[in-house]
């Protein structure tokens, strides 16, 4: 067996650390490139505030059709002190500087962190067709496309999109308020209340007996032979990207209210759950354009799927897949449930990543019951990835603000919920 043209043996001679992936271990890989290279991304900041523009001009719109959003897609930050005194007394560790969880379990409209990015991408590209067919201004108020004449447009055009759950509630949900007809692709044993919800709301599921890469490229395929649809491609798109970007200045202004102060005496450490990669990555990338040196970003991958890891360790990102490996890609986090990482995200992180570390599905299962128990947050197991870092990392940071980013759950159906 070979692997991108090296044995097992030469891998493992280059980075020992394979033997402890391989059996399926947690681990801490610290990043060796960060601040060696050079960014590969023509992205900017620039970018950034162009999205944030774009989700104000929709303001009115959000406010209209979702009036729980205010319109705003946002989430609050917690502080969660008695579950920080939990992982303490578990894991026999000492957390220095304060826990706060970042709360998109509870994102309006699709309760994950896909809200951020899913949303944004379906409201570009509805924005650039109205535009296009000069039904609407820049300067309109956009609550106007909640009217018929605009959800009748929209229904000419199709969006489609491959999932393995989270991404399809997040386009799904939003491309068929708008009135688009709108497709999800997902494996087979995607979660079945995930893909009711979807049908509930008239999206149409189509399920797949082969893994999620598979239906990615059926659902890009069936996507490409009409003129009228549009395929959100969750490995490579720059607007997904660029939607979960806008957190990062949503977050400065949530530290300024409270008086958080992030400088050289209190860094900010995040610990970002990381499935394909889009979701950490844009929000990693946000967040460095706004904090700069000071911010330490970490990826949390479960053991069974260390995609981005692998990708980032090796330098062949998306050129191989943790099954290349002989890893399975099977875990109870199904957000994280990725076997190949975006090739995309894993060049534009790669020289400000702090470092990746992976967590067992049995550490997320007991992290998701602690939460519960002392702080009532019920999340989702790939939520929980984030919140073993300031322990897989201790003694490399320390001092600051640890920020863990709960990803998903408010969407669970409670008799659903802790089932695994
Ligand atoms: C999708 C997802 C992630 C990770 O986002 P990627 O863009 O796939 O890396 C993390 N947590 C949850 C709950 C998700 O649904």
């Amino acid at each position: 067996m070979t692997i991108a043209g090296k044995s097992l043996e030469q891998w493992k001679g280059e980075h020992p650390l394979l033997d402890d992936i391989l059996q399926l271990k947690e681990v801490y890989w610290r990043n060796p490139q960060k601040g060696k290279t050079t960014p590969t991304t023509d992205l900017s900041m620039a970018d950034i505030l162009d999205a944030e523009a774009r989700m104000k001009r929709f303001a009115p719109y959000f406010h209209k059709v979702f009036p729980e959003t205010n319109g705003i897609i946002e989430s609050p930050i917690s502080e969660i002190s008695n579950m920080k005194a939990k992982l303490e007394e578990e894991e026999q560790i000492k957390i220095q500087g304060d826990l706060l969880l970042k709360r998109d379990d509870i994102l309006p409209i699709a309760g994950s962190i896909k809200a951020r990015g899913g949303i944004y991408e379906v409201i570009k590209h509805a924005e650039k067709l109205a535009l296009g067919h000069a039904i609407l201004t820049k300067d309109d108020d956009y609550s106007i496309l909640a009217d018929k004449k605009f959800t009748e447009f929209f229904s000419a055009f199709s969006i489609s999109v491959g999932s393995t759950g989270n991404l399809g509630l997040s386009i799904g949900i939003m491309s068929a308020k708008l009135g688009f007809n709108v497709t999800v692709h997902m494996s087979s044993d995607a979660k079945q209340w995930k893909k009711d919800l979807l049908r509930k709301k008239g999206v149409q599921v189509v399920e797949h007996q082969a893994d999620y890469g598979a239906a990615v490229e059926e659902g890009r395929k069936q996507c490409e032979k009409k003129l009228t649809c549009y395929f959100i491609d969750d490995e490579n798109s720059k607007d997904l990207f660029l939607g979960y970007a806008v957190a990062a200045l949503r977050l400065k202004k949530q530290f300024e209210e409270r008086g958080i102060k992030v400088n050289a005496e209190n860094p900010l450490h995040v610990y970002l759950p990381c499935g394909v990669g889009g979701g950490p990555g844009g929000i990693a990338f946000g967040l460095h354009q706004v904090f700069g040196e000071h911010v330490h970003c970490y990826f949390a991958e479960p053991t069974h799927s260390p995609s981005m890891l692998l990708g980032l360790m090796t330098g062949l990102h998306d050129q191989v897949s943790v099954q290349d490996f002989g890893i399975d890609n099977k875990t109870a986090a199904d957000g994280l449930a990725v076997g190949r990482p975006s090739g995309f995200v894993g060049h534009v992180m790669q020289p400000m990543l702090e470092g990746v570390y992976t967590v067992t599905d049995e550490r997320m299962k007991a992290m998701l019951k602690w939460i519960y128990e002392t702080e009532a947050i019920k999340l989702e197991p790939s939520a929980l990835a984030g919140m073993s870092g300031p322990q897989a990392v201790e003694g490399k940071s320390s001092r600051g603000t640890h920020l863990v980013w709960a990803t998903g759950g408010s969407l669970v159906p409670d008799e659903v919920w802790g089932e695994e």
